[in-house]
């Protein structure tokens, strides 16, 4: 952690292959060091020129008199293997290589960024890079601009790593636009050494940064990666991170067998490991800055602490001089996720003790066209006061009365005053301008549009239930795993990947599924007896490693109630397996017992390499591929996780129990999320695997599984 320090605060910083060349990358970074004023002490190495920019040149790292805490390296790969033997020598504690060449270019190029590494890990140096745009650090008392961009961004508490060095330009325009400060900036590039991970518990621990931004293109953990992010994003001081996230990735999931493998893919992994790390994943730049804003928001206490403006609640009150965007703001409110504050009946009486009598005194409060600043302040302050008020709103479009700059005082003086955040709409941008610009100055955030406002509030909305997440206690669920690994073993033996519910039952139970009595029947006489065995009524079911849905193939039975029907549901079942696939290998027909009615549910594994078994829950049965309302998380998770997962669906609410309909098991399907981690986790030779559908009965009375398949590789 330490270690970093030597990146983001040196006392010297050496470039080696400074050149004296304008326009070349080793002339504009060293340049830009010397420009942007660094607080330390600052080298050249060129061994063809005397100086650089008149500064005085050395040449090699080793030549140079004093001590280099960072050694900036724009140098071909084979110069730079050499320049970081030399920098382990000099005893330099941290680097950044900026060229580019290595892994990225193949065999040769990774060879020799793993030769690079390991000389680092020895000597115990941080390496940055390769192929990056490098690292800023606008604080005064270290004023570090090394990279491409002769731009320093003003100082600020919001900090950003990026994976695209192309995109940190862009972001620093963006930035400068927006007069947006930043307190720690970093291109990552082919992250060879230093990672995301490694930078977000810098930063969480840096003093300086209140939020995170990341441009993100693929990770290379997982699990690790949630469990420290976690620790990030919530705990005492809470560091919200925002993601955004893009390019193909590697992680693809091989061929898909199964419902859970053909909804999956990467996106799933990657939302699934933001949504258990606590991070908010952004869809566009300007989201990324928008949210940077508000997530800085916050207050001075008396006592010299910040503390975060995270609303309690998501009840919003909107304060409005035009009906029109009152009501585009009232809209994307609930697209958001929040709702309107009921206002209690004291506010209501004191804005109407303050407002005219047209004004609207309910919420959106409409405080009419020719509002003044003081009718702004009244109304806000009443409404904020307000105990069912979580946040507000204040929304001004230019009109003859209105005081852009009084009003943008009058809000920042009531929002030093309450810890509920107060987010502004100053619509149009000539008329309102010194208005937006003292409530930027205050760090009040501003937006132009009310669809951007409201968005804005949500992201702060949904923080804040990340933060106050409930924390259970944790399941007690017991598992006989030794039998399920001899199942599986036995399986793989015989050469038998695709497994139906014959043995999938047996593995589920041997974890505490709800399971029915299955049997096989390979003729009518056996089905008969097994159906008597079982007690009617009876489903049947093809039994083929080739059918992979039954019901396609038209080869399910459900509610046979006696031997006729079963003798003849035998025969049409083989009848249309056969006209379905007629190569299909056929074990013969499954017979079990019906099972209780309930809300049909979709539970699935689907393992990726690096990151592990994804597990998959969503509304079910034979239309989830319609329906599409699934969830993801990478296994393990636990009870708490998987409540949030099984709350995250669409579907929620059908199983909460809704017009008249009883409310369903959740706490059996979040038992049963568990279950299936436990099992993903604990045998690997589980490649996928549906349970599909998982019935949930009535609250209390459990689930069972109806329906499961099993993709199984044997491992090496
Ligand atoms: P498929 O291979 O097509 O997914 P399933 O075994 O899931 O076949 O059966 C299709 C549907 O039949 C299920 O979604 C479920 O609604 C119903 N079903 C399956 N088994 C039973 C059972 N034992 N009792 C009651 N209904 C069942
Ligand atoms: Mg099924």
């Amino acid at each position: 952690m330490e270690s970093l320090n030597a990146i983001f605060s040196p006392g010297s910083v050496a470039v080696v292959g400074a050149s004296t060349t304008p326009g070349k990358v080793g002339h504009d970074i060293f340049a830009n060091i010397l420009k942007g004023q660094f607080t330390g002490i600052l080298y050249p190495v060129n061994p063809r020129a005397r100086s650089i920019l008149s500064v005085r040149a050395y040449p090699s790292l080793t030549d140079i008199p004093d001590d280099v805490d960072l050694a900036i390296l724009i140098l071909p790969p084979e110069q730079s293997l050499k320049a970081v033997t030399e920098a382990a020598e000099k005893g330099v504690k941290g680097i950044v290589i900026v060229s580019a060449g290595f892994r990225e270019v193949g065999k040769g190029g990774l060879e020799i960024e793993n030769r690079i590494v390991s000389i680092c890990r020895e000597a115990k140096i941080r390496l940055v890079g390769p192929n990056c745009l490098g690292v800023i650090n606008p604080r005064a008392n270290v004023s570090l601009n090394a990279s491409f961009s002769n731009r320093m961004p003003k100082p600020g508490n919001i900090s950003f790593i990026s994976q695209s060095g192309a995109l940190c330009t862009a972001v620093l325009d963006f930035a400068a636009e927006k007069d947006f400060g930043f307190s720690k900036f970093i291109s990552i590039g082919n992250k060879a050494d230093v990672d995301e991970l490694d930078l977000l518990n810098y930063l969480h621990n840096d003093l300086d940064t209140e939020v995170i931004m990341i441009y993100l293109e693929e990770l290379r953990r997982g699990p690790e990666f949630i469990e420290q992010v976690k620790k990030i994003t919530s705990g005492d001081r809470p560091t919200p991170i925002l993601v955004i996230k893009s390019g193909t990735t590697s992680a693809g999931a091989q061929a898909a067998a199964s419902h859970t493998g053909s909804l999956a893919g990467s996106e799933a992994v990657y939302d699934a490991i933001f949504q258990q790390a606590g991070i908010i994943r952004v869809s566009t730049i300007n989201e990324l800055f928008d949210f940077a804003g508000v997530f800085a928001y916050r207050n001075e206490s008396s006592l010299g602490k910040y503390r975060k403006k995270i609303p309690m609640g998501n009840r919003v009150a909107i304060v409005t001089n035009a009906g029109g965007p009152g009501i585009v703001a009232t809209d994307m409110t609930l697209n958001s996720g929040l709702r309107l504050a009921q206002l209690q009946k004291e506010t209501v009486e004191t804005l109407a003790s303050h407002l005219p009598s047209t004004a609207n005194l309910h919420n959106p409060v409409d405080i009419i066209g020719d509002a003044s600043k003081e009718r702004y302040e009244n109304a806000l302050a009443a409404v904020i006061r307000d105990e069912g008020v979580d946040g507000a709103l204040v929304i001004l479009t230019p009109q003859s009365m209105t005081n852009a700059l009084g009003t943008a005082e009058a809000v920042a003086k009531i929002a030093k005053r309450t810890h509920k955040p107060i987010l502004c709409c100053f619509m149009g941008i000539f008329d309102v301008s010194k208005g937006v610009q003292y409530l930027q100055e205050n760090g009040i955030p501003v937006f132009r549009f009310p669809e951007d406002t409201a968005k804005a509030f949500g992201a702060l909305y949904r923080y804040s239930n990340w933060l106050n997440r409930q924390h259970l206690a944790q399941f007690t669920l017991e598992h006989d795993r030794e039998r399920a690994a001899a199942i599986i073993a036995d399986c793989l033996a015989k050469g038998k990947t695709r497994i139906g519910e014959l043995e999938g039952n047996e593995i589920l139970k041997c974890y505490g599924f709800k399971v029915l009595t299955t049997r096989l029947a390979v003729d009518e006489d056996k089905a008969v007896s097994l159906a008597e065995e079982i007690g009617f009524p009876v489903v049947m079911k093809i039994s083929s490693p080739q059918i992979l849905h039954k019901s396609d193939a038209n080869g399910v039975k459900v509610g046979l109630k006696n031997i006729d029907e079963v003798k003849a549901a035998f025969r049409e079942i083989l009848k249309n397996a056969a006209a379905y696939d007629a190569n299909a290998v056929i074990d013969g027909v499954i017979v079990q017992a019906f099972a209780p009615p309930g809300d049909e549910v979709i539970l699935g594994v689907s393992r990726y390499p690096i990151f592990g078994p994804l597990l998959m829950f969503g509304f079910g049965g034979i239309f989830v591929e319609v329906l599409r309302d699934v969830a993801f998380r990478l296994a393990p998770i636990q009870r708490n996780e998987s409540r949030r997962m099984v709350r995250s669906i669409k579907s929620f609410k059908l199983l909460e129990g809704f017009r008249g309909k009883p409310r369903s098991d959740i706490t059996a399907i979040e038992k049963d999320v568990v279950r299936l981690s436990d099992l993903s986790i604990n045998h690997p030779e589980i490649k996928e695997m549906d349970i599909n559908p998982l019935r949930v009965h009535g609250d209390g009375e459990g689930t069972t599984v109806a329906d499961c398949r099993m993709v199984l590789t044997a491992l090496d």
